[in-house]
């Protein structure tokens, strides 16, 4: 039978909660194995120039960013599998973590494997990402002062978005599917009473348009099927996220949204399993809180170490 090294700590997540976790927990010795996704790097690779990470003025690409974290986690004795975790068992110690048909031990984990946005799925939206699509006002919005754009969907996301969006663009145009908002009603009333917003209900986007950077939408009302074309600079799309959680079901606590849930913002209900970033937090969804998450989780891990050696 094949022996299988226990490492002292795996990390799932390549993003920045991860990297974060694995530049504090190498340095301290762990030498920590990152099993880090096909597509290592998690949404800031969807992004282009960051204007709001600390430290950099000018602004960084998120790619960069995450290419930099990897460097100073490796520096330090990280090791990577860009591969996806398929599956887990946490019901023995070691834990166990499985890549396809690779099995990985562990004495503990940080799980840090984020959330994706959700997307229209149209075929122009992957086209026009990162270059007038965004998912993110906070990290977007200072791009598009004087400019008209548009913010798709009706919960309490859209409605942060948009109010947001006000502070900078000429023009917000908030498209929803249906007649009525999802979000609370006091966020409604903010929009509705904002005289830079203005709501196109019953309405979908079925193509984005543009020669390098966004210049049109192409929208559809979902009753009569009329199109019309609105020449807009920006799109953003407001419709939730989905954490990713599906090899901890049944394994580990989650709300209904699928969001792990935490004690301390760190720890889970299994000893030596911690949590970091997206994957828990659906509110602040910062590239830095993840970051700090990712902090917080390592040294959660040398308190582990130091109680149980
Ligand atoms: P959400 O509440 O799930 O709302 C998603 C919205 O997007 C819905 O209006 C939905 O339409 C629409 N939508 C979904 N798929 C779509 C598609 N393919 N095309 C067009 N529209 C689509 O998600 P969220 O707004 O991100 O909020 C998530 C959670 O965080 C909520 O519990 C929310 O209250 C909370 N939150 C709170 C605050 C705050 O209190 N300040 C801020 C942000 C988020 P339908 O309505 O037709 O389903």
């Amino acid at each position: 039978m094949m022996c299988v090294m226990t490492e002292k700590l795996i990390i799932i997540g390549g993003g920045p909660a991860g990297l974060s976790a694995a530049i504090y927990a190498s340095r301290e010795g762990f030498e920590p194995l990152v099993i880090a996704g096909f597509a290592a790097g998690g949404q800031l690779l969807l992004t282009t120039v960051v204007e709001n990470f600390p430290g950099f003025p000018d602004g960084i690409d998120g790619p960069e960013i995450i290419i930099q974290m990897r460097k100073q986690a490796e520096k330090f004795g990280t090791r990577f599998i860009n591969e996806n975790a398929t599956g887990i068992d946490l019901s023995s110690k070691p834990y166990k973590i499985f890549v396809e048909d690779k099995k990985y031990e562990s004495e503990t984990v940080i799980i840090a494997t984020g959330a994706d946005s959700m997307w229209i799925g149209i075929d122009s939206e992957k086209k026009f990402m990162g270059r007038g699509v965004s998912s993110c006002a906070t990290c977007d919005g200072p791009f598009y002062k004087d400019k008209d754009v548009v913010v798709v969907g009706g919960g309490d996301s859209a409605m942060e978005e948009a109010l947001f969006l006000t502070r900078f663009a000429k023009s917000v145009k908030l498209i929803h599917r249906r007649d009525a908002f999802r979000a609370s009603k006091i966020m409604q009333d903010k929009v509705l009473q904002n005289p830079k917003v203005s709501v196109i209900w019953n309405s979908v986007i079925e193509e984005i348009k543009g020669d390098k950077k966004v210049g049109s939408v192409i929208i559809k009302e979902v009753n009569t099927g009329e199109r019309k074309e609105l020449q807009v600079d920006g799109v953003f799309v407001a419709i939730g996220h989905k954490p990713n959680t599906d090899i901890f079901k049944g394994k580990l606590e989650m709300d209904a949204k699928g969001y792990l849930v935490t004690k301390n913002e760190v720890e889970t209900g299994v000893t030596g399993v911690f949590v970091a970033g997206d994957v828990y937090d659906s509110y602040y969804r910062q590239a830095v809180t993840a970051s700090a998450g990712g902090v917080k989780a390592a040294l959660k891990v040398r308190e582990y170490f130091a109680e149980h050696s």
